[in-house]
């Protein structure tokens, strides 16, 4: 992978992996799911209790990680349609809020003051405005702020993703798009990729601005049909 010239090269090789895996790893990990949760209940003591939990929690990791592939794994099946951005961000409105309440992190929305028309493949919106949120209440800390705000600037649909969260450091910032960068021990480091990826195919652009122990801004421009 070093010695491949160019990151869309590596990203497709990363997208082709997926393809062909992230499937055949999902149903024998969903049997494995099955008959640990059949064992964990005729085993019911502390210790045994212990260790399926742990197990458990190991699955659900591989399956984000597999679930994460899959969309990597198909870039350009997609359905284009033309909705409003606003209304996509408020479909997923309940899912941020509710992420967000978890975290003790209070969630602001500002729509734009126009419709903002886009040609689209909406689940893959979803899917960017739904990574970028995650990122954005894992960085903040308890009482922290995240806003997600829609403004129309000239041709282009602008979405902005604040928080009041760690920031990134240099190294991170600089090796953000690459695929398994993460600071995080849960991490993929495959979320922003995947915006990444999702954004190109849309034609549109993403750009972050994050200042350490203050916050991140990240904003997305896709181009108003
Ligand atoms: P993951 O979330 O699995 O780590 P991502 O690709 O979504 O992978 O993000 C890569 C890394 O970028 C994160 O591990 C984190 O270090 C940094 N990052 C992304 N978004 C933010 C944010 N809003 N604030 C601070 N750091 C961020
Ligand atoms: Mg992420």
């Amino acid at each position: 992978i070093e010695r491949m010239e160019t990151e869309a090269q590596k990203l497709e090789l990363v997208g082709t992996l997926a393809a062909s895996t992230a499937h055949e790893i999902r149903n024998p990990l969903a049997g494995i799911k099955g008959f640990i949760q059949l064992l964990s209940e005729k085993h019911k003591d502390n210790e045994s209790q212990l260790y399926f939990s742990v197990i458990q929690n190991e699955i659900t990791r591989i399956n984000d990680i597999v679930n994460e592939f899959l969309i990597l794994g198909k870039p350009t099946a997609q359905k284009l349609e033309t909705c409003d951005l606003n209304s996509i961000v408020q479909s997923i409105h309940p899912m941020i809020e509710s992420q967000a309440h978890l975290h003790n992190v209070v969630y602001t929305f500002h729509r734009a003051d126009v419709p903002l028309p886009i040609r689209c493949s909406k689940d893959h919106l979803k899917q960017v405005i739904l990574n970028l949120a995650k990122n954005a209440i894992e960085a903040t800390s308890r009482g922290g702020q995240l806003t997600i705000s829609l403004t129309k600037q000239n041709d282009w649909a602008v979405l902005h993703v604040a928080d009041t969260g760690c920031g990134m450091p240099k190294h991170v910032k600089d090796k953000l798009f690459q695929p398994f960068v993460t600071s995080k021990q849960t991490g993929t480091g495959l979320g922003l990729v995947i915006c990444k990826r999702i954004i190109d195919m849309h034609e549109g652009t993403i750009d972050i601005h994050s200042i350490e122990e203050k916050g991140t801004t990240i904003t997305v421009r896709l181009p108003l049909k």
